[in-house]
This record gives C-alpha cells, structure tokens and sequence, in this order.
C-alpha cells in the first residue's frame, strides 16, 4: 500500500469515527440527516399539497425531463447562442466565460470598486471559487438565505444539504449564537429568530444592497430569461432592491423555452417536497415608459441586469465524450443524496466541498482530480443505484460513480484491503493466495 493510499483511508477513517462520538459537527449532520431522509421516504408518496403524489408526478414528467435536458446536451452550441442573443434583446448585459478564470475576470470587472455583495444560494459560485476569489479582494459577501446567514455566523465550513444548509443546527446552539455576536436574548423558538433577522437584516439588506449576486434554477433559450424559485423571498428583494443583478450560471441549466424551465422548477420543487413561496422569471433590467413613451431604464427594479454564462467543464464534456456528460443533464434537486445509502449512514462524511453525497464527490473529482473523490468517500459508495433510479432527469449517477472507482483502482488508490487482493491478482493470479 503506497504512502498516499494510507494517508487517504486514515483521514476517512478518522472522520467516520467522529459520527460516533457526541458533540461535534459529523455527529450532529448525521443524527439530523437520517431523520430527514425517513421524512422524505414516508412523504414521498403522499398526497401533501397536490392531487397527485410527488413519486406519481415525478414518474409522469420523468421522460419529458429528461428529453428536454438531452435536446440542450445534444445542441449545447446552439442554446448557448440563441440564449445570449434573447437575452441581449432583453437588455441584459451577457457574458460567456470559457474558464473559470474568464469568469472570475469578468466578475471582478462588473463589481467595479464596490465593497460588498448581497448573495443568495449559487452553486455556481461556489464550483468556480467566487467566495475565495471575494475573500482575497477583500469583498464583503452577505448571505440572505437564512441557512446561509447560519452557516456564516457558525463559520461552518464542512458539507451540508444544499436546499436547507443550515437545518442541521440546534435550536439552542443558534440562539446563544445570536447572543454572543449580536448580543440579542431570543427566546428558543424559531419564530423569534426569524423576527429577529426580519427586523435586523431585512431592513439593512434593503437600504444596502447595491450589487447582488444569485444562480439561476434555470434559464430559457428562447426567451432570455432566467428562473429562480424561493419561499423566503430574500431573491425577489436581491433581485428588486438592487442597482446591478448578477447571474451566474453554468451553461447547463438552459433549457429550449420557458415552458421547459417551467417544468424543470416543477420538478424541483416536488422531489423537494418543497413549499415554494416566489417564482420570479427574470427578463432583463425593470424599465418604464410612462414619461411620454421614452423608454428609461431601472425604475424600482434593478437597473442593471448581468449574466455569466460559465462553461467550465461543460462542453469539453460532451466534444470528449466523458463518462460524466449525463451530469449536465442534472437539474440541482439533490433527490440522489436523500436516498444514498452511503449518504445516510455517513453524512456529510460522504460529500465534498461542493455539497453532500455522490454530485458533491463528482464536482470535486472535476475541479481536483480523481485523489481529492477518493477523500470525499468515494469507496462509501455501494454501488446500490438507488440515485440513479431516483433520478428525475436521468443521470445514471452510480454509473459515474463506477467509473470513478475504477479510475481510482488503476492508480492504486482502492481502499487497502481491495488494494491488496489487486496486487494479489496481478502478481499471482490468486487474489487469496
Ligand atoms: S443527479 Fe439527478 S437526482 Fe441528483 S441532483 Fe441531479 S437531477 Fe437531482
Ligand atoms: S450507488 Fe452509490 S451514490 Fe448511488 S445511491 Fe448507492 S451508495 Fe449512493
């Protein structure tokens, strides 16, 4: 066993560990994670809001998804083009970044001298190392998801549920929390925390916000708009309250019309169990005409509406045929995490920086090569497949994550013991030898 191998497997042996001891942040994600997974098992199959169940509506949009996604795959140039073209008309200002370089230039470019950035949930950002790039330009980020307003104040830095990730913290832990930094004595209750940031932060984000930055749950080609879906309503005031919007999204969340980014936020929101408040769709600057007709832009609205359109590893994955160019089919809706056997017995253990469980792996494995997937739990996997039978848009998930095992396996960097019988097999064609 090479040195590096032994180093990869103590670390994670190391860290399962730490789900069985009390108190510290593995065990606390672990104990929460397996209730709310039994939550969505019961649930999923129950008619909670709608006629239909989430599993009956998931199972009758499931292959207009996944058409819709291949359409984008199969004609990635094309949708890109016509999608800055709409968007220009629509007098957004759009940019294509190739690179995650491009796009950090550009980024730093549309802030121009400003001191601070309002955000709301971008897994983009995060891909592409926007936060650290902010960090080193001293730029001020605000989170406005109050999962992420927590996950800021705790300084939390591990893992977490990308649709609720502050909802592992303790109700306790969070108040004294707020105490010790805003010196405010709430009672345990999470009506009185959100007061609290309703009263605060609220108020400060609306007579602050200058330049905000979101994603996009999806984008229409045919349109030029984008769609974002909350039930805080933190997106609606970033996107309202501002002088300059960015957006910036990964070339993958097109989709041909607007009735197709309908249905892809449908889809979300049912394999969420959510209960969705807002959909905003997004198609340009606010503007008014009303003083004799002249066309004036930024009324209320933002005045300035930005797009970075980010490629990355996108259609170098489809021209090179990769073994993960299904993942561009993947609509964000972290259903595969919520049935992961690994995911559940190992919490935020299994997942990376990126996000918990097998997409969070596979994002490493794409930003940092194939040792930084093994250190995320990449062996965790058990090859159960329920992913990829989850799966809304088809993404045979464990089928990438087999072909990450092997690609680990042929640099030796399999767990030790499958390590050993490797060798076995290849030095003495007997792997019990
Ligand atoms: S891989 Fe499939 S189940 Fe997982 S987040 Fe993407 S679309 Fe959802
Ligand atoms: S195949 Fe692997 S990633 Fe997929 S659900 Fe099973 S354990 Fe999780």
């Amino acid at each position: 066993m090479s040195d590096k191998n032994k180093e990869l497997y103590d670390h994670l042996k190391g860290l399962i560990e730490k789900i069985d001891e009390s108190d510290n942040y593995y065990n606390a994600f672990t104990d929460f994670w397996r209730i709310a997974c039994a939550a969505q098992n019961s649930t999923i199959n129950t008619k909670y809001k709608y006629d239909d169940s989430s599993k009956e509506f998931i199972e009758k949009y499931k292959k207009q998804l996944s058409d819709i996604r291949k359409e984008l795959v199969n004609n990635i140039e094309y949708y890109v083009e016509k999608t800055m073209k709409s968007m220009e008309k629509n007098k957004m200002k759009v940019h294509y970044a190739k690179t995650n370089e491009e796009a950090h230039t550009i980024f730093l470019e549309e802030l121009g001298d400003i001191e601070t950035v309002y955000k709301s949930k971008s897994v983009e950002a995060k891909d592409i190392g926007i936060l650290e790039l902010l960090k080193e330009n001293n730029i001020t980020v605000k989170e406005t998801d109050l999962g992420d307003v927590l996950i800021q104040l705790f300084d939390y830095k591990l893992p977490t549920y990308q649709v609720g990730p502050g909802i592992h913290f303790e109700i306790e832990k969070i108040v004294s929390k707020i105490k010790e930094v805003y010196g405010a004595e709430l009672p345990p209750k999470a009506e009185s925390i959100v007061q609290f940031f309703r009263d605060t932060y609220r108020k400060e984000l609306l007579n602050d916000v200058k330049v905000s930055l979101t994603s996009a749950n999806s984008i229409s080609a045919e349109d030029g708009c984008i769609v974002l879906l909350e039930n805080e309503g933190n997106i609606s005031l970033l996107t309202r309250a501002t002088e300059k919007h960015i957006v910036l999204v990964g070339i993958s969340k097109i989709v041909p019309s607007v009735f197709d980014a309908l249905l892809m936020t449908k889809m979300v929101e049912r394999t969420n169990q959510a209960d969705l408040a807002y959909i905003s769709f997004i198609y340009g600057p606010s503007a008014t005409s009303d003083i004799r007709a002249h066309s004036v832009q930024g009324m209320y609205g933002a005045k300035e509406v930005v797009i970075i359109l980010v490629d990355d590893w996108r259609t170098n994955a489809i021209k090179e045929d990769l073994f993960y160019k299904s993942f561009l089919q993947c609509i964000g809706c972290k259903t595969c995490s919520f049935y992961c056997t690994a995911s559940k017995a190992f919490g935020n253990v299994y997942g990376s920086k990126y996000g918990i469980g097998a997409i969070g792996i596979l994002r490493d494995y794409i930003h940092n090569g194939i040792e930084a997937a093994v250190r995320d739990g990449l062996y965790l996997c058990t090859g159960c497949e329920k992913c990829t039978n989850w799966c809304p848009a088809e993404v045979n998930l464990a089928e990438i994550m087999r072909s990450l095992k092997k690609i680990a396996t042929e640099k030796g960097l399999a767990p030790p013991p499958l390590e050993k019988y490797r060798q076995k097999i290849k030095q003495e064609k007997n792997p019990f030898s």
